[in-house]
């Protein structure tokens, strides 16, 4: 049987077809624009052979990333690095961060740490995401309808069409400059609703050198745990 891909890529700029398997398996087809269907499928065809042993490869490369114990110990991401979580007696509400100390979590709240942190990950966040994108929307007279903090697991963040931006809590996790790219990337597609040379584009106007930080999200955003 055909192994179809579950996403298929048009981009004007490409001249060949080509099939990629990302870590965890997932099959991705890049095309000219205008391929004709049955062109991709017997493309697909000839590299039928080649998809199912990359994928079954590919599919054990990324392991899903571990949770959140909340141990004594454990360490926590934060902004790219991780620091020590301490457990303590009474006094601590909710999860606290204390700068070259680490986390501190009350032993009896031990049980809701995932609820904390969530919190913590979340407050983190709309701080960072509003400050980054009030300066870039002022300086590239940019209108944003709403910005919205969801516990999205796969996405990092999201434009609409009524230029709504919603970013995911995990960005909590990752080095400010990485924030800082998903932030402007979903700032330019209030311009560019699409990923059009356009976009790219003018993305690499509003933040160049942004590749780097795309590469890190690509290579390290599954690595982070789950909670
Ligand atoms: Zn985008």
């Amino acid at each position: 049987m055909l192994q179809q891909p579950d996403e298929i890529i048009y981009d004007r700029r490409r001249k060949r077809l080509m099939v990629q398997v990302l870590p965890g398996g997932k099959v991705v087809l890049k095309a000219p624009m205008g391929t004709p269907r049955r062109q991709i499928n017997s493309f697909l065809e000839q590299h039928a052979g080649w998809i199912i042993e990359k994928k079954a490869l590919m599919e054990m490369v990324n392991p899903p990333a571990q949770a959140y114990r909340f141990a004594e110990g454990e360490l926590i991401w934060l902004a790219g690095r991780q620091y020590p979580l301490h457990l303590t007696g009474k006094g601590t509400r909710g999860l606290v961060f204390k700068q070259g100390q680490g986390f501190f979590l009350a032993s009896a709240e031990q049980k809701r740490g995932a609820e904390s942190l969530k919190t913590y990950y979340r407050e983190t966040t709309r701080k960072a995401v509003t400050a980054i994108a009030e300066k870039y929307a002022r300086q590239w007279g940019l209108q944003v309808k709403s910005i919205r903090i969801t516990g999205a697991k796969r996405r990092w963040g999201s434009c609409s069409r009524q230029n709504s931006l919603n970013f995911s809590l995990r960005l909590a996790m990752v080095p400010t400059e990485a924030l800082e790219y998903v932030v402007v990337h979903e700032l330019a597609h209030t311009r560019h609703h699409d990923h059009s040379y356009a976009f790219w584009t003018f993305l690499g106007q509003m933040l160049p050198g942004y590749a780097d930080q795309r590469r890190w999200l690509k290579q390290n955003g599954l690595k982070l745990p789950d909670f």
